[in-house]
């Protein structure tokens, strides 16, 4: 059993993962930068130790400083939240090398499942159905053409180690590709250092849908449903919901056991997400993400559950505590993402905070490292607090969230709240009836000219 863990991350994930510990009777070590040395996580925790400088590259990012910062500590295992080092492969393979443990997966499912290409491939050898598209990657733009009018425009073409929307291009037409391909490929290799892409046909009106997996690495691995994350800005989530309101009980069951029979044969260990487009009640895989995922409360609402609880366990090599028959859907549950960000552009928007209240009562559930006089440094995410709230069923979530809403006060800084305040207004939120493009279309209506 772990006495001690340290978590390589900030804002709301580490204090999400200090509670999971604290629960659990294991001590907690924050690391911070210099311009974290206020943050509530760095509070929270039993510990904490200063890695470096603001810039995340500097501190959120070294390596070395993180591992210092376990030697120093006594910490056994390291928790990496998502973003920064959680997919990184070559950190936890230097993790293990130290005798430390990495709460997450292998550095061989991180590497194959990071470079979407092997992803697909290794999906659509364990059954899984993919967008049609290229075989592998396109090594130039004259193959690029050919590839696009076999498959048929539009198309989009992606970055092979592309991720958070970056590095893929939509080409509507073959006098598109030109200009795609070229600016993919100098995305991928500017902003990941790989210019491989690759080219999938791109759909028009599907959903997000992603599915939830989780495996003891022994082989055995379950599927916790699906959240539909459809509500999306340039590609980036905006507001998340469990169950899918298009979805089901026959498709879930279906698409989830696909899913969680694969991770099985993989001997995946924690948590995973297996991404999928979802239109004309077919499922094409994007993307595995081999992390917790920002949205996963909602999934823990519905299902009962402490994700990173049960990530913790079976890194100590524990055996999961629930099995497939044991998980079972109560109600509904959406989470919306409060952005430091001024609309209508979601320009980041850092600064002091005044005030701060969490809205309350039953069926909320607000993870945020704000406080009253907290300064948002300029340096990181813009996002702040994610509010999750959970009802009997769909309906009630949406008033709940509205009722929620209209209790946050986040004082001092512009945030996305009215965004969420007006999408409650909209008759297709309510019925459920959006797709991946509804929401910049509404912008577009909303705020262009
Ligand atoms: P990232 O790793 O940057 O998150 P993904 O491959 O997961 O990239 O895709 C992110 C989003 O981009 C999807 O949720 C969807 O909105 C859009 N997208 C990706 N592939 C396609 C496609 N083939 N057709 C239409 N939209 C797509």
């Amino acid at each position: 059993m772990f006495d001690k863990i340290l978590i390589a991350n900030r804002g709301e994930i580490a204090l999400r993962v200090i509670r999971a510990a604290r629960e659990m009777g294991i001590k907690t070590v924050a690391v911070h930068s210099t311009a974290d040395a206020d943050a509530m996580h760095v509070r929270m925790a039993d510990e904490s130790v200063c890695i470096g400088p603001a810039p995340g590259s500097q501190s959120y990012l070294s390596i070395p400083a993180i591992i210092s910062a376990c030697e120093i500590t006594g910490a056994q295992a390291i928790h990496p939240g998502y973003g920064f080092l959680s997919e990184n492969a070559n950190f936890v393979q230097i993790v293990q090398d130290h005798g430390l443990t990495f709460i997450g997966p292998t550095a061989d499912h991180i590497r194959v499942m990071g470079d979407k290409i092997t992803a697909k491939d290794t999906m659509i050898a364990l059954g899984v159905p993919c967008v049609p598209g290229s075989d592998g990657g396109v090594p130039d733009l004259e193959t690029a053409k050919k590839i696009g009018d076999e498959i048929g425009y539009p198309v989009i073409i992606k970055a092979t180690a592309g991720g958070g929307g970056k590095g893929m291009k939509v080409a509507e037409t073959t006098a598109d590709m030109e200009s795609a391909f070229r600016t993919a490929r100098a995305e991928g290799k500017s902003n990941f250092g790989n210019d491989e892409v690759y080219i999938e046909k791109y759909l028009t009106t599907p959903r997000h849908i992603e599915i939830q997996v989780f495996g003891d690495g022994k082989g055995k691995a379950v599927h916790l449903g699906e959240r539909d994350c459809s509500l999306q800005r340039r590609h980036q989530k905006v507001f998340e919901e469990a169950p899918g309101p298009s979805i089901s009980p026959e498709e879930r069951a279906k698409i989830g056991k696909l899913c969680a029979d694969a991770v099985a044969r993989i001997n995946y260990i924690g948590a995973g997400t297996i991404e999928f487009l979802y239109e004309n009640g077919e499922f094409y895989f994007i993307e595995m993400n081999t992390r917790l995922q920002v949205e996963h409360p909602v999934t823990e609402a519905i299902f009962g559950v402490d994700l990173v609880r049960e990530q913790i366990r079976v890194a100590e090599g524990l055996p999961m505590s629930f099995g497939q028959d044991d998980l079972e859907i109560n109600g509904h549950s959406i989470e919306v993402r409060i952005n430091a960000e001024k609309l209508p552009n979601f320009s980041p928007c850092p600064g002091k905070i005044k005030t701060f209240h969490a809205p309350g009562g039953l069926g909320v559930r607000m993870d945020s490292a704000l406080y009253d006089g907290y300064s948002i440094p300029p340096y990181y995410d813009s996002l702040i607090g994610k509010l999750i709230v959970h009802g009997r069923d769909r309906p009630e979530a949406l008033a709940r969230l509205n009722r929620a809403l209209g209790e946050l006060i986040v004082d001092g800084v512009d945030t996305t709240v009215p965004l969420f305040h007006a999408l409650l207004e909209d008759g297709d939120i309510h019925s459920g009836d959006y797709n991946i493009h509804w929401l910049e279309h509404w912008l577009e209506a909303k705020f262009g000219d």
